[in-house]
């Protein structure tokens, strides 16, 4: 049987990708490895979400007092629990993908292109047997994996954060390698456990390529919470057998073993696959979406690149680029973290003449409501045509209210424009507002 579309990888990318297929009423296979859902649904995004979640009600007991509640006692912390928790989200939510993919066909097995017009698979699920699929158009679609840092490679104590997600004793210390959204996301959790977290980070700052006065806010208030935060060092000059546990969390790679991409003729750079704009990787049928591209690494950009990816093969006239600027990105740490556009540094580095305007939310109602008015809103605009560029908020709901600021950036809007927006009372949204008057 010939496909009209043939996709490797049932993540975030390929998950989009065939909804659009058969939206656009395409002959579809979607073809995984091992369960739906990929990096986000089981080993990324939602699993660590979920554990954040718990630490977030555990802190919030923790400050009863202030609200004038007792309680009987101390909380206790159950991880078995709320591992259980997180593995029943994750089998409601992939029930959910299921259901949303009928009529689609899901085939399970490890896919390998024979040619740039057929892969091959090993079905699996006991079934057996070489499967031969033949399409006039693939997605590759395969996704990322954690590095691995040469002399901490891992073991039953040094863990990449898929293991780490699915631990179920506390640890007493943990030392984190890579302060960066995924790092920091941990330390935030773990410290909040009771344990004690170190994180030691190469470059001078945490979370790099973040705006400066947020990841030394996050820094500050890290230092307050006992988490000992070392920048600009080497982790392999450190003394890890110390440590409880190690988390590795110095990046991701993209996931192409095995794929047989030396059998099309898809372009390769630095083991990921290189597209152009519009997606498509150097064959005219073979496109790639999400991670395996190693672009921005987020579950959304994957999911708008796999979407995009199906247009631009069967819609000739609507083919559009996509493009990393002006995508959010959030952080799941205590306070939460969203990021959007050029920060101050990088807008003058591009040499345009900027305007910050900020806000802090201890002038915030709610903020002090909430009791959470650690942080601020830091909205940069360009200071000739007030074109709003970029915003960055830490603090109380911070991954929520980048909302508003991707709303407001992705439709082009200026600072003079968005000052004319009323904002309800009392809402934390309402600090945008305040920050430019
Ligand atoms: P994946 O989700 O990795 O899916 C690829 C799929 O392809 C996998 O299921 C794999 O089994 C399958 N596959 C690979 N090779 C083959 C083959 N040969 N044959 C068949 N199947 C194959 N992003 C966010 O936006 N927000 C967050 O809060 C966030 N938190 C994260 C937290 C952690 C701890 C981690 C690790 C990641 C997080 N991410 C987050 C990133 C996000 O998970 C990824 O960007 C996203 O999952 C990428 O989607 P994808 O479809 O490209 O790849």
């Amino acid at each position: 049987m010939m496909y009209d579309l043939a996709i490797i990888g049932a993540g975030w990318a390929g998950f989009n990708a065939a909804l659009r297929a058969r939206a656009l009423g395409l002959k579809t296979v979607l073809i995984e490895k091992d369960v739906l859902g990929g990096t986000c649904l089981n080993k990324g995004c939602i699993p660590a979400k979920t554990l954040i979640q718990s630490a977030k009600v555990y802190n919030l007991i923790g400050k009863s007092k202030t609200f004038s509640l007792s309680m009987p006692g101390d909380p206790v912390v159950d991880l078995p629990g709320i591992q259980a928790r997180k593995e029943h989200i994750i089998a409601q939510l992939r029930r959910g993908m299921e259901s949303m993919l009928s009529g689609i066909e899901v085939v399970r097995g490890e896919a390998r292109f024979v040619d740039n017009d057929t892969v091959e698979l090993e079905l699996a699920d006991g079934i057996g047997g070489l499967k031969k699929i033949n399409s006039r158009y693939f997605l590759a679609a395969s996704g990322s994996k954690p590095l691995e840092l040469p002399g901490l490679e891992f073991n039953r104590t040094i863990l990449s954060s898929s293991e780490l997600l699915s631990i179920r004793d506390v640890p007493s210390t943990l030392l984190i390698v890579g302060g960066g959204v995924i790092g920091c996301e941990f330390a935030s959790f773990f410290s909040a456990l009771g344990v004690q977290v170190t994180i030691a980070e190469l470059m001078p700052q945490l979370l790099p390529g973040m705006d400066r006065d947020v990841a030394r806010k996050l820094e500050n208030i890290y230092k307050k919470k006992g988490v000992r935060v070392l920048t600009g060092i080497d982790a392999a000059k450190l003394d890890t057998a110390v440590f409880s546990l190690v988390l590795v969390s110095i990046g991701r790679k993209a996931e192409l073993s095995g794929l047989g991409l030396e059998k099309t003729g898809i372009r390769m750079e630095q083991n990921r696959i290189v597209t152009d704009d519009f997606l498509n990787a150097g064959v005219p049928n073979i496109y790639a979406a999400g991670d395996c591209t190693a672009r921005l690494m987020l579950a959304h950009f994957a999911g708008y690149q796999g979407r995009t990816a199906v247009d631009n093969m069967f819609l000739p006239d609507a083919r559009r680029g996509i493009s990393e600027a002006n995508i959010p990105s959030c952080v799941f740490t205590d306070p939460e973290i969203g990021n959007i556009g050029l920060n101050e540094e990088e807008a003058k580095q591009k040499g345009i003449a900027v305007e910050v305007r900020r806000f802090d939310f201890l002038g915030s109602g709610m903020a002090r409501i909430l009791e959470e008015t650690e942080g601020f809103i830091k909205i940069v605009f360009d200071a000739k045509t007030g074109k709003l560029l970029g915003a960055c908020i830490i603090g109380p709901k911070a991954t929520e209210l980048i909302g508003i600021m991707t709303v407001a950036i992705q439709s082009g809007m200026t600072i003079a424009g968005l000052k004319e927006i009323v904002f309800a009372h009392p809402t934390l949204s309402e600090a945008i507002g305040d920050a430019l008057r």
